[in-house]
C-alpha cells in the first residue's frame, strides 16, 4: 500500500511520520519511509538543484522535468520494489506535489503534468493521501518558526522566495484534487492542535486497514 502525505510549507507532514509508522507497525506492517524530491542518491543530487536560492529562476518546464526525473528514479529504485515486498510505503509529497506546485501555482498546463505524471509512475498511484489543509499565511508563519527555533526537517527550502499568493495557488490547487479524488485523498484540517491532526490521521487509517 502506498500512503502519501501532501500540504503547503508549514502543515507539519513530517511530524506525523512517526505516529503513522508506529500505528502500523504495532499491527504488523512493514514500513518504508520515504520523501520526494529527494528519496534516492541521484534525487538528493536532484533536490539540492530544485531547491538551491540560486536556482530561483529555474525555467518552470526544466523545474517540472526535475521533480518527474526524481520521481521517475524513486518509484523505479524504491517504491515499486518496497511494493512488491509488502511493504507499506509512507511518503512525505508524491505525485499531487507537481499538480498543485508545477501545475496550479506555477501554472504548467495540468494536462502536461497529468501526462508527465502518468508517465513516469507506470501505474504505481498512491492508495491513500492525506492532505493536510491550513491557510498559506498560517504554514508559512509556522515554517518560519520551525526555521527560526531550528526545528525544522530540512533547511533545504525555496518556500520563502514565493509570494503567499503563490502558496495559496498551491492550496487551492490541492484541494481541486481532493475534489476530485474523494475516494483517495482525505483532507485534514492542519490549524487543528498537533494531537488533533493526529488523532483524525490515526482514526482515517484505522479505516482504511479495516478496509
Ligand atoms: O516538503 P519539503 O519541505 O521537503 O519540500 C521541499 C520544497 O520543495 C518545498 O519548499 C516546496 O515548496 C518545494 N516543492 C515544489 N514542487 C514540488 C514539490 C516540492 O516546489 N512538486
Amino acid at each position: 500500500m502506498l500512503i502519501t502525505l501532501e500540504g503547503i510549507e508549514g502543515s507539519g507532514k513530517s511530524t506525523l511520520i512517526p505516529a503513522m509508522v508506529a500505528y502500523l507497525e504495532d499491527r504488523g506492517h512493514h514500513c518504508v519511509v520515504t520523501r520526494e524530491p529527494g528519496g534516492t542518491e541521484a534525487g538528493r543530487q536532484i533536490r539540492a538543484i530544485l531547491l538551491s536560492p540560486g536556482n530561483a529562476g529555474l525555467d518552470p518546464m526544466a523545474e517540472l522535468l526535475l521533480y518527474e526525473a526524481d520521481r521517475a528514479q524513486h518509484v523505479s529504485r524504491v517504491i515499486r520494489p518496497a511494493l512488491q515486498q509488502g511493504s507499506i510505503v509512507i511518503c512525505d509529497r508524491f505525485c499531487d506535489s507537481t499538480v498543485a506546485y508545477q501545475g496550479a501555482a506555477r501554472g504548467i498546463s495540468a494536462k502536461v503534468v497529468r501526462d508527465l505524471n502518468e508517465l513516469v509512475l507506470g501505474g504505481v498511484t498512491p492508495d491513500l493521501t492525506f492532505l493536510l489543509d491550513l491557510p498559506a499565511e498560517i504554514g508559512l508563519s509556522r515554517a518560519w518558526r520551525q526555521i527560526q527555533s531550528g526545528d525544522r526537517h530540512t533547511q533545504e527550502t525555496r518556500f520563502e522566495m514565493e509570494t503567499i499568493r503563490f502558496h495559496e495557488k498551491v492550496r487551492q490547487g490541492y484541494l481541486d484534487l481532493a475534489r476530485e479524488n474523494p475516494e483517495r485523498i482525505r483532507v485534514v484540517a492542519a490549524d487543528a492542535a498537533r494531537e488533533q491532526v493526529r488523532a483524525a490521521i490515526i482514526e482515517q487509517l484505522a479505516l482504511r486497514l479495516a478496509a
